[in-house]
């Protein structure tokens, strides 16, 4: 396969769907809709993971685990919930194959193994949590509960891009219950404060903080925060979502406590969740046409060495003059490969690290033996500079830093650009079509006017920025009175 990317600039969507595949990330599997995520992309995710869960266990969360599986009857209990999920739902229905006489070598779902009742998979895991926590809490003394898992959910999604949206993905989703609505409110806002802190510090993705309207509440919340990120070619994505869900859950599934005077009162819940999704954030957010440009703080490796020698001696020598600043550099914590292949030319290995987005890449040849010195190229801008010994693991650090601020400040500035207030439906037309990004409105508050927007524009409301000014206005569409603008744009 060629290792050549469609550029951005020809055709976008093909860019990514290349990237992804020629990185070494993720391919379409045997599966409809499901993917599976390959060793390299794999690290990245396990990167994320380590990061986060160390931030949740920090805030004083804990990892637990439950079923794949929600009894129907169970997943009905909160109507909401059950209704905006119903239409994704893999159902299993049989417990049994069988072989089929007639066709010698075929399977068929055996009639005698009907299940009792139908067994709904997770599309997320409220319901059997719930009913989980009903036996777990009694008074006030057994809350708060701060749980999260790590887990695969299903949603049988019927338009999938790898990453962006599959049928299966992979998550955490944190379940919590609270004595009070104040409580659960600061949690929901905390995790989202906590998804935006990684997103910017980790990812180097800005985000914008914001509620959901009410259609694009999750179903079963009586307020969804979310995350959204601008993507390179001027779509939003929505980058993670923590729920207040009031007392709705613990209704559906009647959970009380006791106060401490004694009464009894329905427990306040959150939910939140990020998933691998957040792997096509951080590939279309920083990724140019050479291949992927990745934050150094989630780069499963950070620095490569490429020797270029003729013969076993030089690259003996090479070895040994690069060993003891690999030794120095892993003591400091970063990961260094030394990539000594034989079975492929320092320009293959050049643009495969290049590709694969590789922050920082020293090369050392029969020249720089001579003179003591590396040179250093790095991802993000493919600066090259030469450095000799002394001054390489210094610059090394120097340059992890920089690449991990530069690329966050190109996306803001990309982002900075692309956030365009309008005063009318004309205008608001004219910048989605012609300049994309998030476009700032007034809108008038009603569900009606959004669909119509949506209708006739394709976009949808990202969020209500929770920075978002008091200011006199009128919506766009309607001309009614509206207090704020609110960010449209259209979506992935
Ligand atoms: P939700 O439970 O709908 O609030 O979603 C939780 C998180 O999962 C959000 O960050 C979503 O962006 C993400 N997400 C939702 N659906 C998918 C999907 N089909 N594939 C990947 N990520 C998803």
């Amino acid at each position: 396969m060629s290792k050549k990317l469609t550029t951005r600039a020809e055709d976008y969507s093909k860019w990514y769907n290349e990237l992804v595949v020629k990185a070494d990330l993720a391919e379409n599997s045997g599966v409809r809709g499901c993917m599976v995520i390959k060793p390299y992309g794999y690290a990245i995710w396990e990167k994320m993971q380590a990061e986060l869960d160390r931030m949740f266990k920090e805030t004083g969360h804990e990892n637990a685990y439950f079923p794949l599986f929600v009894p129907k009857s169970l997943f009905e209990a909160e109507e909401k919930n059950a209704e905006g999920f119903a239409k994704e739902c893999a159902v299993v229905t049989h417990y049994r194959l069988k072989s089929d006489e007639e066709n010698k070598g075929k399977l068929i779902v055996d009639p005698e193994a009907k299940l009792e009742e139908e067994l709904v998979v997770r599309p997320t895991s409220e319901a059997i949590i719930w009913n989980t926590y009903k036996n777990w809490i009694e008074s006030y003394r057994d809350l708060p509960i701060l749980v999260n898992q790590w887990a695969n959910v299903v949603r049988w999604e019927m338009r999938t891009r790898l990453f962006l949206r599959t049928a299966e993905f992979l998550w955490q989703e944190g379940h919590t219950a609270h004595a009070t609505k104040q409580e659960a409110i600061t949690e929901a806002e905390q995790m989202m404060n906590i998804y935006a802190e990684f997103a910017e510090n980790f990812m180097a993705v800005p985000v914008v903080k914001g509620l959901k309207t009410e259609a694009e509440r999750f179903a079963g919340a009586d307020e969804t925060y979310c995350i959204e990120a601008l993507m390179q070619d001027g779509k939003a994505l929505q980058a993670g979502t923590s729920h207040f869900l009031g007392q709705n859950f613990a209704k559906a599934f009647d959970v009380k406590y006791t106060t401490k005077e004694g009464k009894q009162e329905h427990v306040w819940a959150t939910s939140w969740g990020v998933s691998t999704r957040l792997m096509g954030a951080l590939i279309m957010t920083h990724s140019d046409d050479s291949g992927l440009v990745l934050p150094p703080k989630l780069a499963p490796i950070q620095v490569v060495i490429v020797p270029i020698y003729k013969g076993m001696e030089q690259l003996d020598a090479i070895r040994e003059r690069v060993t003891p600043y690999i030794k120095e550099l892993r003591a400091k914590g970063f990961s260094v490969k030394f990539d000594d292949r034989d079975t492929h030319k320092p320009g293959w290995k050049f643009n495969e690290y290049e590709l694969k987005g590789v922050p920082v890449r020293i090369a050392i040849g029969k020249r720089d033996l001579e003179n003591g010195t590396f040179e250093v190229a790095r991802r993000d801008t493919f600066e090259k500079q030469s450095v000799g010994g002394d001054d390489l693991v210094q610059l090394i650090e120097n340059l992890l830093e920089e690449i991990q601020e530069n690329i966050y400040k190109k996306a803001f500035d990309y982002r900075a650009n692309h956030i365009t207030e309008v005063n009318s439906f004309e205008e608001f037309k004219d910048v989605l079509e012609n300049k994309g990004g998030f476009v700032s409105a007034h809108w008038d508050g009603t569900t009606e006017t959004e669909e119509k927007i949506q209708e006739l524009t394709k976009a949808t409301i990202r969020c209500i920025p929770l920075d978002a000014k008091e200011e006199e206005g009128v919506c766009v569409f309607s001309g009614k009175t509206s207090s704020k603008r609110v960010l449209f744009a259209k979506a992935y």
